[in-house]
């Protein structure tokens, strides 16, 4: 019997949070959208699905990443074509039968990557699975998760679509010869709940515990930098005292949590501390602007939201671009030394500045994509739609997947 209920599944790897993070946006766009029309999946293929040491994909990242030097040559290594293609091919001996059996369990009408490391080992292994069974694979979608300066490995002609976040990385798809009829520019995927009505912003503040009125800086750390978020705020405390609050999210940072809760700020600055939170969107809305690294998602959360964005740092290369694209667009500064951040921050806050901080909120609002992720995800169902009906199609035809299966 034909299935009612249709399989997308995303692939992604927890390399860094914001692809985890696009992915379940995708999937909550969906369940609002469709209900259970789409059972929509969220699995980590590498970690999942392939054979050691290739499952320990995410660690090799996270050692990487903390050692820049080796980032940066991995990184640089690996953009020319001549170089991944051949890479992949070689990797896809050892992983192919693996993922080809997880495709078979999982038995997706659509595949969407939002992994730069996910497009060209998946398409040829379906593309091969299909042509066993001589019925046309599942329609493939990436979706790009990094706002300018992309990996080449984000892109591969073979794929149904690919959605990209700016024009930038647009042309990056065209240089890598991805046809331009395939690019989609709807913007970064971001949680459906940004962009929903929310309370006011007294009532948020009163629920988040801050203070109802000073002007509220909103630090937003990650694992690393303990040192220099604690220095941050004592900075602030230094420059402005009553004159602003502070909230931070310390995220998965324990330590941190704990010491700035510990602290009584000479300055008289009202700190409010949380750990890892899963309601950014509310501390974003009682916030007046942020300080944070130059994460993808949180930079296109925090312009949804209407936040002037000070970048205090990045992830070598792939985060780099980000920088510009925030100074660029008149949205926010770049520093990474905390007393001249208290300098910005406080001249930003300034009343005297006031038209231009609000003209810099303005502007933010304005580069926020909040329906992009229902856009992405109505796309996805129209493409999902298209290549079941190919496949019945070809089914009816003759051979086909359930013909083909039917014969196994
Ligand atoms: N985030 C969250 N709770 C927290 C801290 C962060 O939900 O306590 C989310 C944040 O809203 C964003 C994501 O984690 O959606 C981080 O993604 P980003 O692209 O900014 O950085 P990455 O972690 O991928 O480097």
């Amino acid at each position: 019997g034909r299935k009612t209920q249709k399989t997308i599944l995303i692939m992604m790897s927890n390399t860094g949070g914001g692809h985890k993070a696009s992915a379940e946006a995708l999937q909550q766009a969906f369940r609002e959208e469709y209900g259970d029309k789409y059972r929509v999946l969220i699995v980590d293929m590498w970690k999942e699905h392939t054979p050691s040491p290739f499952n320990r994909l995410c660690d090799s990242y996270s050692f990487l990443v903390k050692h820049g030097v080796l980032w940066r040559l991995t990184y640089g290594m690996m953009q020319p074509r001549l170089i991944h293609g051949p890479y992949f091919s070689a990797v896809q001996a050892f992983v192919a039968r693996q993922l080809s059996c997880a495709f078979d369990a999982y038995d997706p009408d659509l595949v969407v990557s939002v992994h730069p490391l996910m497009q060209h080992i998946p398409v040829r292994v379906l593309a091969a699975r299909a042509a066993e069974t001589g019925a046309p694979p599942p329609p493939f979608a990436t979706v790009v998760t990094d706002f300018t300066t992309c990996h080449n490995t984000w892109f591969y002609p073979g794929v149904t679509r690919c959605f990209v976040p700016t024009d930038y990385c647009r042309n990056l798809a065209v240089a890598m010869g991805v046809a331009a009829d395939k690019i989609v520019t709807h913007g970064l995927p971001i949680r459906p709940i940004f962009s929903k009505r929310l309370p006011s912003k007294s009532a948020l503040r009163s629920k988040l515990g801050m203070k109802k009125d000073p002007p509220a800086i909103l630090l937003v750390g990650g694992g690393e930098g303990m040192g220099a978020l604690e220095a941050t705020v004592r900075e602030l405390d230094a420059r402005l005292g009553g004159a602003a609050q502070v909230a931070v999210i310390c995220g998965r940072n324990r330590r941190l949590l704990e010491r700035l809760r510990a602290t009584v700020w000479p300055g008289g600055t009202h700190v409010a501390a949380v750990g890892f939170v899963d309601n950014v969107h509310e501390w974003m809305a009682a916030a007046d602007t942020i300080i944070t690294k130059a994460g993808p998602g949180t930079i296109a959360e925090a312009l949804i939201s209407g936040l002037p964005i000070l970048l205090n740092g990045n992830v070598p290369c792939q985060e780099e671009g980000n920088i510009p694209y925030v100074v660029d667009n008149g949205v926010g500064a770049f520093e990474t030394d905390p007393a001249r951040i208290a300098d910005i921050v406080a001249a930003w806050l300034d009343p005297a500045n006031r038209a231009e901080f609000d003209a810099m909120s303005r502007r933010a609002r304005a580069l926020g994509r909040p329906r992009a992720v229902y856009n992405i995800a109505r796309d996805l169902a129209a493409i999902t739609e298209e290549g079941a009906a190919a496949r019945a199609e070809a089914a009816a035809a003759g051979g086909g997947k359930a013909g083909g299966r039917a014969a196994a």
